[in-house]
This record gives C-alpha cells, structure tokens and sequence, in this order.
C-alpha cells in the first residue's frame, strides 16, 4: 500500500545540502503493522514525513495506493493526506487554544467524509481512547499521555486506512504506553496498516516487521 523507491532526502541549510537519506527503498505491505527503528537523528522522521505525504522526496519515488505524490498537484496531495492518512507527531502537534474535541475535529475542516456526522464522530474516538470525561479541556489541561490519547483520536477522524505515528509512546510511562500499543493493535486488526517509528524493542515486539534506518538507508528488516 506503500512504496518508497531509491528516495533521497537532503535539507538546505544555507548554501549547504545536507543529505539525510541516501537510498531508501521499503515497501510496506496492506494490513501490515510495520515498525522502523533506528538511532536518533537517522532520519526516521524525515522518512514518516515523506510518507505522511508531508513533504517531498529531494530524488525518487512514494506512491501510495497507487498515486505518485510527485505526480500530484499540491492540492491533492493535501486531500489524499486528509482522508487516507492519519499522522501522529513525536511532538503531538495540539492547537494549545482549541479543546481536546475542537483539537480531534481540527483534520475535518479541510477535509471529511461525506455523511459523517464529524462531532458525534470525534467524541466516540474520545470515548475509545479514554478521555470522554475531558473533551472539554485545552491541551495545557492535560497531561503528556492524555495530549498523546487526544492526538491518536485527531489522526483517526477520518478514518484513514493508513495510520503512521513517530514515537506515539515517546512521552508515556510505560502503563500508558501498553494501553495505546494495545489500541493500535486493534486498530491494525480492524484492517489499518501502521507504521510506527520507536526506539524501544520492547514497544517494536508489538509490530508484524521491524525495519532499521541506518547511514540513510534501510539496513535490515527482520520478523
Ligand atoms: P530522533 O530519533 O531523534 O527523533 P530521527 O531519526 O527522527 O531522530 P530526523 O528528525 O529525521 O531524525 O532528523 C534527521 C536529520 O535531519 C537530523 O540531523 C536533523 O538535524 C536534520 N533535519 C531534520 N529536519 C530538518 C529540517 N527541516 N531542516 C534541516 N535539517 C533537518
Ligand atoms: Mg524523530
């Protein structure tokens, strides 16, 4: 459902390119629970971000359900993002001055399914993740794994078919962590494909395939 071909990624900085990824090729398959280790500052969320169709490849090929992002305009882009992809963000990425609810609503004012009652929708993934009893709050009310909780019901709004989440459990303790690794779990049963960037081999044990991003490239990949 996924296809990354000879992708290279650099950054300018000043008159500088850097390069970050040299040669990635991964393919990760529908319905698969994928993880991707690897050291800090390997480049692991450059790697999601280009998936997550957030930015694009410096070389190289993604398609994603069989689309090209370098063959889409960037208004497409923005919608196949809104509806196929759920992102979870190593930093959570709240609006700090919107409520937990008006946080999980936030992806359905650019993009929704039709027919969806979006509000009904937002205070059930509440419910799912735990926190029905703070919709209310702004992200200042809560604490590092109910901001988490609020940012996996966000990524999950539109009910994409694809959700990728760059250390979703970064921030926990290790309580918390279980119960959304647990969440994401049913969730890949429930036919999504996951892609989770960690560097804990404890939290990878709950994926279907570990890959490693090395040197710019992925080195290995293992059951
Ligand atoms: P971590 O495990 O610490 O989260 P990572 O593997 O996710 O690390 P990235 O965030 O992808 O690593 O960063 C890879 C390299 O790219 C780093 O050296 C970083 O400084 C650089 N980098 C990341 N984003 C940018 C940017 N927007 N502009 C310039 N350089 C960047
Ligand atoms: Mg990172």
């Amino acid at each position: 459902v996924i296809e990354v071909i000879n992708v290279k990624k650099s950054y300018i900085l000043g008159d500088m390119e850097v390069p970050i990824l040299n040669d990635i090729n991964l393919t990760v398959y529908e319905g698969e629970f994928l993880a991707i280790m690897g050291p800090s500052g390997s480049g692991k969320s450059t790697l999601m971000n280009l998936i997550g169709f957030l930015d694009r490849p410096t070389e190289g090929k993604i398609i994603i359900k069989g689309l090209d992002i370098n063959e889409l305009s960037d208004k497409e882009v923005a919608r196949l993002r809104g509806l196929e992809i759920g992102f979870v963000f190593q930093t959570f990425n709240l609006i700090p001055r919107l409520t937990a609810l008006e946080n999980v609503e936030l992806p359905t004012y650019a993009n929704a399914r039709e027919g969806v009652d979006t509000r009904k929708r937002a205070k059930e993934l509440l419910n799912l993740v735990g926190l029905g009893d703070r919709m209310h709050h702004k992200p200042g009310e809560l604490s590092g794994g109910q901001s988490q909780r609020v940012a996996i019901a966000r990524a999950l709004i539109n009910d994409p078919a694809i959700l990728l989440a760059d250390e979703p459990t970064g921030n926990l303790d290790s309580r918390t962590g279980c119960e959304i690794l647990n969440m994401f779990t049913r969730l890949n049963e429930e036919g999504r494909t996951i892609v989770m960037i960690t560097h804990d081999p404890e939290i990878a044990k709950y994926a279907d395939r570990v890959v490693l991003v090395k040197d710019g490239i992925v080195q290995s990949s293992k059951e």
